[in-house]
C-alpha cells in the first residue's frame, strides 16, 4: 500500500512524519480537517509492527476525531498523533520534548492530548516545547479526568434511548455494562442512583467486585455479558463489541455505551437496525470526554482558567444532537450510524 492509495488517507489535509535521531522519536501526525477549527485529537504511543501500521492507525483515528468533534459541536477539526514505541520501555523526557517540538512546528494546526500509552506526565514534557498541548496536570486550564464527563453524556444517552425505544424510565430497566473501568464504573453509579438494575462484567476481577459492592450489580463472566437478560447493552470496554459473533446473542433492545468503535464495521450497524434494535452511535454518545478536553484547549488558547459551565452547556447540546440523530433515523427509516456519519460530513462541509 502506498500512502495515496490508502482508503484512510481520503479527505486528509495533511500527514506529517517526524524523526528525531537524538531522542529516537518516530511520530506521525495526521490532520484530517481544520474546517471547523484547529485539528484536535490525542497522542497514542504503541509498539506498531511497522510504520505502515502506525500510519494507517493515525489516518483512521484522525478522521474519526473530525466526526466526533463536529458532532460535539466543537470549533475543532480532527487530527491524531501516533508515536512508534513501547510505552512501557521507550519513554524518556527527551522523546516527549521532541514530540512537543514536532507539534509546535505545525503552528497550531494540531492540538495534542492524552490517548492510549500517554500520560499527563509525558505531556508535561511536550508542553515545554509547545503551547498546543492539552491534558495537563497542575495548570489553571487543566480539565482533569474526562471519564466522569464521558459517563454523564452516556448516562443521558441511555436514558434517552430507553425512553424512545421502550417508553420506560431507567428505574424500570436492566442495563448490562461490558467493562467497568473509568467510564463504565462512573456510568454504573449514575444508573444505580437512577434506580436501574445492573449486570456487569470485566476481565479485571477487582474492578467488577468494587463496582458490584457499590451498586449491588449482578456479576457475569466477560463472555456472557452480551447475552445478558437486559434491556440495554452498554459496551464500555474495547472496540468491536457488536460483531457477527455477538449480534445473534444480543437480548437487549438498546445498544448505548461509552466504548469507541463499537461496531466491527458498518454492516454490524445495519444488522442492528434490521433487527429493530436502537443503537446510539458511539462517537456521538461518548463525546463528553472530548468536550472536556476542548474546554482545556479553549482555556489555554484564551489564557483563562478552565470553565466547567462551558463544558456543561456543550454536554447539554450533545444530548440534543443525539436526539436529532434518533429523530432522523426514525423519520428516514435508516440506521443511526449512517445518519450520524452523514450529519458529521454535513457539519464539516458547512
Ligand atoms: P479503562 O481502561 O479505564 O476501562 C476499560 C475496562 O474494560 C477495563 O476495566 C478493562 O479491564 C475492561 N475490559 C477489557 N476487555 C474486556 C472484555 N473483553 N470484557 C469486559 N471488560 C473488558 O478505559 P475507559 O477510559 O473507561 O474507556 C472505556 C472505553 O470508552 C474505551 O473504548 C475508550 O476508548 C472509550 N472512551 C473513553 C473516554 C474517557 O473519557 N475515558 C472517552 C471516550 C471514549
Amino acid at each position: 500500500m502506498t500512502l495515496f492509495d490508502s482508503a484512510a488517507f481520503e479527505g486528509h489535509e495533511g500527514v506529517h512524519a517526524f524523526f528525531d535521531p537524538a531522542s529516537g522519536l518516530k511520530a506521525i501526525v495526521a490532520v484530517h480537517s481544520t474546517a471547523r477549527g484547529p485539528a484536535a485529537g490525542g497522542c497514542r504511543m504503541w509498539p506498531y509492527a511497522s510504520a505502515e501500521a502506525a500510519l494507517e492507525d493515525a489516518l483512521r483515528l484522525s478522521r474519526a476525531m473530525s466526526y466526533k468533534n463536529a458532532m460535539a459541536d466543537l470549533e475543532l477539526g480532527g487530527g491524531k498523533a501516533v508515536v512508534i514505541g513501547d510505552p512501557r520501555t521507550a519513554k524518556t523526557p527527551a522523546l516527549f520534548e521532541a514530540f512537543g517540538a514536532a507539534v509546535d512546528s505545525l503552528g497550531g494546526r494540531y492540538w495534542t492530548a492524552e490517548d492510549v500509552g500517554v500520560s499527563p506526565a509525558d505531556l508535561a514534557h511536550a508542553r515545554k516545547r509547545s503551547t498546543f498541548v492539552a491534558g495537563l496536570d497542575h495548570h489553571p486550564a487543566a480539565s482533569g479526568d474526562p471519564s466522569p464527563v464521558t459517563a454523564e453524556g452516556v448516562f443521558r444517552g441511555v436514558r434517552l434511548c430507553v425512553a424512545r425505544a421502550l417508553g420506560k424510565e431507567l428505574s424500570q430497566v436492566t442495563v448490562a455494562i461490558q467493562g467497568v473501568g473509568h467510564v463504565g464504573a462512573y456510568l454504573a453509579e449514575k444508573l444505580h442512583a437512577a434506580g436501574a438494575r445492573l449486570i456487569i462484567a470485566d476481565v479485571n476481577a477487582a474492578a467488577v467486585e468494587a463496582v458490584a459492592a457499590r451498586t449491588g450489580a449482578q456479576v457475569v463472566p466477560p463472555d456472557a455479558i452480551c447475552e445478558a437478560e437486559a434491556d440495554v447493552f452498554a459496551p464500555c470496554a474495547l472496540g468491536g463489541a457488536i460483531s457477527a459473533r455477538t449480534l445473534p446473542r444480543l437480548k437487549a433492545k438498546v445498544i448505548a455505551g461509552g466504548a469507541n468503535n463499537q461496531l466491527s464495521g458498518p454492516e454490524a450497524g445495519r444488522a442492528l437496525f434490521e433487527k429493530g434494535l436502537l443503537y446510539a452511535p458511539d462517537y456521538v454518545i461518548n463525546g463528553g470526554g472530548i468536550i472536556n478536553v476542548a474546554g482545556e484547549i479553549r482555556a489555554i488558547a484564551r489564557g483563562e482558567a478552565f470553565d466547567p459551565a462551558w463544558v456543561a452547556a456543550k454536554l447539554d447540546r450533545l444530548t440534543q444532537t443525539l436526539e436529532e440523530v434518533l429523530d432522523r433515523s426514525l423519520s428516514e427509516a435508516r440506521p443511526t450510524h449512517e445518519i450520524a456519519d452523514e450529519m458529521a460530513r454535513e457539519r464539516l462541509r458547512r
